[in-house]
């Protein structure tokens, strides 16, 4: 027994010698490996060797533009993704199409989108909170007004006006997609 322990114990020596004396040249270099490591992994993330520039909504880090109205690192696949265009694919589009802070800017409004009372008023509440509070907003609207869930006038059910397709009649109805078909 005692023979066997010594050759098992022997063989891992051997190997452990081995392994640790090609980068153990001498004492004096031990306490530098640990920078070195951190450089790699830096490197690792960021490949570029640039700070880590990543969208703001998605935390991707290739094709990043800054939106016009809020000078938020996001990115912005469209190029790409031509024949999708009505996909909700890039950040940049997102946030152009579907905030509040975007249509502020476009319209010209004075101040911030989020105390502007002509933002307020050219929205029904239920979209005004959407395009406040979805997920193509890096600030979301802080003080969010109450409102009456919209529901279809023909069967009742709930239509999500932000995310649901549906119709507005002249008249002020909402139809759900599948009552105005
Ligand atoms: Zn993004
Ligand atoms: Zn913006
Ligand atoms: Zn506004
Ligand atoms: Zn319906």
């Amino acid at each position: 027994m005692r023979r066997r322990i010594g050759q098992h114990s022997a063989r891992f020596e051997m190997a452990f010698s081995e392994a640790a004396q090609m980068p153990r040249t001498s004492k004096q270099s031990e306490p530098k490996p640990a920078p070195k490591l951190d450089k790699v992994r830096a490197m690792k993330t960021s490949p570029r060797g640039k700070s880590a520039r990543r969208c703001g909504l998605c935390g991707r880090s290739e094709h990043l533009t800054r939106t016009p109205c809020c000078r938020q690192l996001v990115c912005d696949d469209s190029e790409q993704y031509v024949v999708f265009s009505q996909a909700r694919n890039s950040c940049y589009h997102n946030h152009s199409r579907y905030t509040l802070c975007a249509y502020h800017h476009n319209e010209g409004h004075a101040g911030t989108w989020e105390t502007c009372s002509q933002c307020r008023t050219d929205f029904v509440t239920e979209l005004y909170v959407w395009y406040g509070t979805n997920k193509y907003n890096v600030k979301k609207l802080k003080t969010i007004p109450l409102y009456q869930p919209t529901t279809c006038a023909e069967c009742g059910s709930r239509i999500r006006l932000g995310e649901d397709a549906y119709t507005l009649e002249p008249s002020g109805r909402y139809l759900c997609s599948s009552c105005a078909s």
